[in-house]
């Protein structure tokens, strides 16, 4: 395989210029002075621009058409003909885009930002409403260069979700609504059944971080190739499949936050580490998808670490921690507790009963904008009344609706999508995963996470990039994406805990 061979020592040096500015970023965000941030954007925008013109050279798509030629009857599975593949998309989406454009994006999403943080912070919609406007139009330029069958939609999705139809999410979205909205309005007629006042307590932060750290070596991240830091907001980093980092931050007085998020992203970092080490250096490293590398983070989230069987096992370890908070509470008080429903405004904050219908409305918004079936003027209004329909509330200002989110002032549409696909998976994973192997449950109540991890290690990790999501989902489970589990998992869950 020599053409494959040399696309892949050319594709090298992109690979690794891009491990470096990933490393000059989780910088930015841990340790860097503030007084480096003009530098620092410089050197990042060097070493990207740089990565993108060996990417989209000529001679790129030149060693891409011989290697497709070498690995054509290759065995699908092969690494050969899996970079290939990977290659072969990531170059039709990066030159599809005129190098104009790209710009005009960069340009108006780095402006974009600090017009929306302003907005929000004075919770004033029609300030950031031009900016919108402009950025929705240069989503529509973009999709239209990346190209698209059927919806508009489709061409933005597929840059974080590859091969995802909108009208699938759609489809998804319809069968879950109509059971979630119903499920949802019950349990908030019962919300004062479960009581979490004891974890908005002071609860020291040190200890927070030592426990946290202990969950998270037990859990199977790997430290000697990876290492956890503080910073504003929680993301994994990976400058190699044997570097990669998570952050945390943490909260005095509300327990759950941290340990939460640590494991959120312990969860990513175990995918990025777990791929095969024949993939290091190149594009098949790291996740599939964003929507199965969230599967990852919720699983070990949600499933495991808000499970009963993982606090069978760390509850006692917890309560000599924290015995003036929590010495006095038994364990299915506190398992209750840290699944406790709430009516939020906050995405971000939204318990995983509720979660999915935030991200069913900016994905509806996102397709009428794009679409041109919803004026920017009109979105607050649009956005408040379904936050009515799903939700029951009504956000009291624009700040807790309309303009919470980082995403559109970025220029990142067509990615919340990803957030729910990734609950749907968790659940269709950790069904197979008990099935074939059904000590899972009783390992972890006995702090044995090694069943789990190598199960997911085997079916899912090692593949990196080699296999598209769907194609991952349909090899794993049997069947496509669907929602039919992770809504019978949350009644079971949630019926126990509200009593329904
Ligand atoms: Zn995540």
């Amino acid at each position: 395989m020599e053409k494959v061979q040399q696309l892949k020592t050319h594709l090298s040096d992109v690979v690794r210029l891009n491990q470096a500015a990933a490393l000059l970023g989780w910088d930015q965000q841990t340790y860097m002075p503030p007084g480096a941030a003009e530098s620092r954007a410089e050197q990042l925008a060097t070493l990207s621009k740089l990565a993108h013109e060996m990417f989209v050279a000529d001679e790129t798509g030149r060693l891409i058409e011989a290697a497709e030629a070498e690995v054509q009857g290759a065995d699908y599975d092969s690494d050969e003909a899996a970079l290939v593949r990977v290659v072969r998309h990531d170059y039709d989406l990066e030159t599809r885009l005129p190098s104009r454009l790209v710009q005009d994006i960069a340009r108006e999403t780095t402006l974009g930002h600090e017009v929306w943080a302003k907005a929000r912070q004075d919770s004033n919609f029609a300030a950031f409403a031009p900016t919108l406007e402009r950025i929705y139009d240069l989503m529509r330029e973009k999709a239209e260069a990346l190209g698209y069958e059927d919806r508009m939609y489709d061409a933005l999705l597929d840059q974080f979700e590859p091969h995802m139809k909108t009208a699938h999410v759609e489809t998804l979205f319809d069968g879950l609504r109509a059971e979630l909205v119903p499920f949802v309005a019950a349990i908030f007629e019962r919300l004062d059944r479960v009581d979490s006042s004891m974890l908005r307590l002071p609860y020291d932060v040190e200890r927070q971080a030592e426990f946290g750290l202990k969950v998270i070596k037990q859990l199977g991240y790997d430290f000697s190739r990876g290492r956890q830091d503080k910073a504003v907001h929680p993301f994994t980093t990976s400058f190699s499949i044997n570097d990669v980092r998570i952050t945390t931050r943490y909260l005095p007085d509300f327990l759950p936050s941290a340990l939460f998020s640590s494991v959120h992203e312990a969860g990513h970092a175990m995918y990025e580490q777990g791929s095969s080490q024949s993939l290091e250096g190149t594009m098949l490293a790291g996740g599939t998808s964003l929507g199965v590398h969230e599967s990852q983070s919720r699983l070990w989230e949600n499933i495991v670490g808000r499970g009963k069987p993982f606090w069978q096992h760390f509850y006692g370890d917890l309560q000599r921690t924290f015995p003036e908070q929590l010495g006095g509470v038994d364990l299915d008080t506190f398992y209750k507790a840290i699944n406790f429903v709430s009516r939020s405004l906050i995405r971000v904050e939204a318990d995983e009963v509720t979660y999915n219908l935030h991200i069913m409305l900016r994905f509806e918004m996102e397709n009428a904008l794009l679409e041109g079936r919803l004026a920017v003027k009109d979105a607050p209004d649009a956005w408040n009344s379904k936050m009515q329909s799903y939700l029951g509330i009504t956000p009291p200002d624009d700040a807790k609706g309309i303009l919470q989110d980082v995403h559109w002032s970025s220029g990142l549409v067509g990615y919340f999508p990803t957030y729910s696909l990734g609950n749907f998976l968790s659940v269709q994973y950790w069904d197979k995963a008990l099935q074939d192997v059904p000590s899972i449950p009783d390992d972890i109540a006995r702090g044995d996470f090694s069943t789990l991890r190598q199960w997911l290690q085997d079916h899912i990790l090692v593949y990196g990039r080699k296999l598209w999501p769907g194609e991952l989902t349909e090899r794993v489970t049997g069947e496509p994406i669907q929602t039919r589990s992770f809504m019978r998992y949350l009644k079971d869950k949630y019926s126990e805990i509200y009593g329904l």
